[in-house]
């Protein structure tokens, strides 16, 4: 395809003010002007009274246009703009504008400062675009991915947080951990026999002991920054921060006290006639050169010994 260097564009002129007006106003854009000495309007399209209810006739002042800006978003907007223009830097700002009935649309301004050979602002000149929509589709999107966001840290059966969001604030307080010299501590905790209890008392049985499990290790690590977590099938873990070795272990024989109240039968368990867990305690003041998988690590080799040394029991030391 051949394109011309300078193709002749046949475009309107100094001759016909009437097709600049006609183009201004028959675009969506609301085109203005405002006379920087008198702060007042020199124009404003009349499309203006559709976007916003408020006749072309209304918009006198820089005051209307702050008087009309939402509450929430006038000071930002009035000083961005103000500072913006004073140094005759051209800006767009977004903000909400009262419609006459009593509701609002979203308003993108963008504004070019025009200046007169000494420098000074002479006008604004700019165009109002209407918003509206694409913020509230933005606005929908948000909120879809912070659901999605909610979900995907959340483990479906028992509603507590799942290995994804374990393994974000293990991170995250691990580094607390570092800087502050205090002890994280985890206990890592597996169902006794929960095969046979599933085969016992049937899978949907088997979930509902999962989600009582759940809930008892949120009765028990009951502090602000405590993590309860549902690792994966019938492995569960409680993220302590700023716990020391003999309180994690007392952590978690409460949990086991809890179990034991909450008596949950189960009749082919080769340790007790009711559901057990067997339990890592691991409690590190993390140093500059480890990395978090230590302890995750340290509490894992525990619970094994906890499992091959007879299960329903806690190993917190080695
Ligand atoms: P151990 O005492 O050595 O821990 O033996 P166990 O039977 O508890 O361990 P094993 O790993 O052999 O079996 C775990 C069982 O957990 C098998 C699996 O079907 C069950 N399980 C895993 N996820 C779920 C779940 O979401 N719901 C139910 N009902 N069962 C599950
Ligand atoms: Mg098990
Ligand atoms: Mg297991």
């Amino acid at each position: 395809m051949h394109i011309d260097a300078t193709p002749a564009l046949a475009g309107p002129t100094q001759d016909d003010p009437g097709v600049y007006r006609t183009l201004l106003e028959s675009t969506r854009a609301i085109p203005w002007k405002i006379d920087w000495d008198s702060m007042r309007f020199a124009y404003i399209g009349p499309q203006i009274e559709g976007v916003l209810g408020w006749s072309q006739a209304s918009w006198q002042t820089v005051g209307d246009w702050a008087d009309r800006i939402h509450e929430e978003d006038r000071q930002r907007t009035v000083d961005f703009c103000v500072a913006q223009s004073q140094q005759g830097v051209d800006h767009e700002a977004d903000y909400r504008a009262l419609t006459a009935d009593g509701d609002y649309a979203w308003i993108r301004d963008v504004v070019h400062v025009k200046r007169r050979a000494d420098g000074s602002v002479d006008c604004l000149v700019g165009f109002m675009f209407d918003i509206t929509e694409r913020k509230h589709a933005e606005d929908k999107i948000l909120q879809l991915q912070k659901e999605l966001e909610t979900l995907s840290y959340t483990d479906p059966l028992t509603g507590i947080a799942n290995r994804r969001m374990f393994d974000r604030i293990l991170d995250v307080e691990w580094s607390k951990a570092r800087a502050t010299g205090e002890p994280l501590s985890l206990v890592s905790l597996d169902i006794d026999f929960f095969k046979q209890y599933n085969d016992s008392y049937g899978h949907p049985q088997g979930d509902l002991c999962l989600k009582e499990v759940a809930g008892l290790l949120g009765d028990t690590a009951a502090r602000t920054r405590d993590l309860c977590a549902r690792l994966g099938g019938e492995e569960f873990v409680m993220l302590l921060p700023a716990t020391h070795e003999a309180a994690a272990h007392g952590i978690a024989l409460r949990f086991m006290r809890l179990l034991a109240r909450a008596a949950i039968p189960h009749r082919n368990s080769k340790v007790a006639d009711v559901v057990t867990v067997s339990i890592g305690v691991a409690t590190i003041v993390p140093r500059a050169q480890d990395q978090p998988g230590v302890l995750a690590d340290l509490a894992d080799a525990r619970l094994y010994r906890a499992k091959t040394g007879g299960r329903n029991r806690i190993i917190a030391a080695d």
